[in-house]
């Protein structure tokens, strides 16, 4: 079994509510270290690493659009949600000694600094991991369409999805005990069967630019490792 990664530069998406573990709401900062240690390991590999990190842990736009809000201002609610998290995860990093830097899509100068692409560019190069917070800073978007643009936009070899679910099946295995995992499969098949991996303009802008999506569990403990390397349990859209 090899050691060697598959590839050089990630970008990892994880979704707010992998950052609550066992809780209903928030951050469990257990959860945060245990992610944190699995970016850690990769990053002492010699990958570079982009973040995006969601908010459904905390906010999420439409459903207190649905509620009578305002979609926009619940939207702008949503994105500073990811920025808790941003926050929350570098924190985590830094502990094990892993160098990073937030940027953010929305202007927050005592908080982190702004997204600047050739910065980002240069962070990574450092060998910093940078997370990328408040997602592209529009309402009507989600951190999935994020995540797909800064994958294309940093050049990255792939867009790892980290869920708690280790791939894409035929169904939902946590009601039908029928479903199967996939191996691989193709982002028009993705599209085609409605199979709800990521955000449909995520799959399409990673198609027009010939990225593959690596979906994994990111609760599995060296789980990001051994799929780097290629060896974990994973469903791979290309
Ligand atoms: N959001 C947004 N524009 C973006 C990214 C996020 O408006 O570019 C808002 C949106 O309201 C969303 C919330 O931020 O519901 C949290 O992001 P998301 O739902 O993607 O988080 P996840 O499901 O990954 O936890």
């Amino acid at each position: 079994s090899s050691n060697v990664p598959t590839y050089k530069r990630i970008l990892l998406k994880i979704s707010g509510e992998v950052l609550m573990g066992e809780q209903g709401f928030g951050i469990d900062m257990n959860t945060v270290k245990a992610v944190a240690e699995e970016v850690a390991e990769v990053a002492g590999m010699g990958v570079e690493l982009c973040l995006v990190i969601g908010g459904g842990n905390i906010f999420r736009g439409l459903s207190k659009a649905a509620v009578g809000m305002e979609r926009s201002s619940a939207d702008y609610m949503g994105m500073l949600a990811t920025v808790m998290n941003a926050l929350a995860m570098q924190n985590a990093l830094e502990k094990l000694g892993v160098s990073t830097r937030v940027q953010s899509a929305i202007q927050m100068n005592a908080v982190c600094e702004p997204f600047v692409h050739r910065r980002a560019q240069r962070h990574l190069e450092k060998g910093r991991v940078v997370i990328f917070a408040a997602g592209l800073g529009a309402p009507y978007f989600t951190t999935d369409t994020a995540a797909a643009l800064r994958a294309a936009e940093m050049r990255c070899d792939a867009l790892f999805k980290g869920t708690s679910v280790d791939g894409v099946y035929t169904a939902d295995p946590k009601k039908d005990a029928t479903a199967t995992r996939y191996e691989s499969l193709d982002y028009m098949e993705v599209l085609s069967k409605d199979l709800r991996v990521m955000d449909a303009s995520a799959v399409s802008l990673m198609r027009e630019n010939g990225i593959p999506i690596v979906v994994f569990s990111i609760r599995e403990p060296g789980g990001l490792r051994k799929v780097i390397t290629g060896q974990g349990v994973h469903t791979v859209i290309s």
